[in-house]
């Protein structure tokens, strides 16, 4: 089940998602078997197969198995301390 808070701030103002590097993505498809969340899918462009971020609001927030996974380093996340930054203003300003 996809989380629509986060610490009471609702999960698609946080800018927490993974980017893939098409320099380095081979296309070989881990993410999209490895994330739970289906944040990943397949995509054909101009006739070619490649990966895509379908949903970055279904990331959980902090995780980064993916990074973990990936065989050519093609993933990345935000900055956790910039996140966390965000998090904190968006409490504040609810509050
Ligand atoms: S695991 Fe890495 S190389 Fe494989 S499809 Fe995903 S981003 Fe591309
Ligand atoms: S970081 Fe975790 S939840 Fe987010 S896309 Fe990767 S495996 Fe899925």
């Amino acid at each position: 089940m996809i989380e629509e808070t986060y610490e009471g701030v609702p999960r698609n103002k946080i800018p927490w998602a993974p980017k893939i590097d098409y320099d380095k993505c081979i296309t070989c498809g881990k993410c999209v078997d490895y994330c739970h969340n289906r944040v990943f899918e397949f995509d054909e462009k101009d006739g070619e197969k490649r990966t895509i971020v379908k949903n970055p609001n279904a990331c959980v927030v902090f995780c980064r198995g993916c990074e973990d996974i990936c065989p050519t380093d093609a993933i990345t996340h935000p900055s956790e301390e910039e996140t966390q930054k965000i998090i904190d203003k968006l409490k504040e300003t609810k509050a």
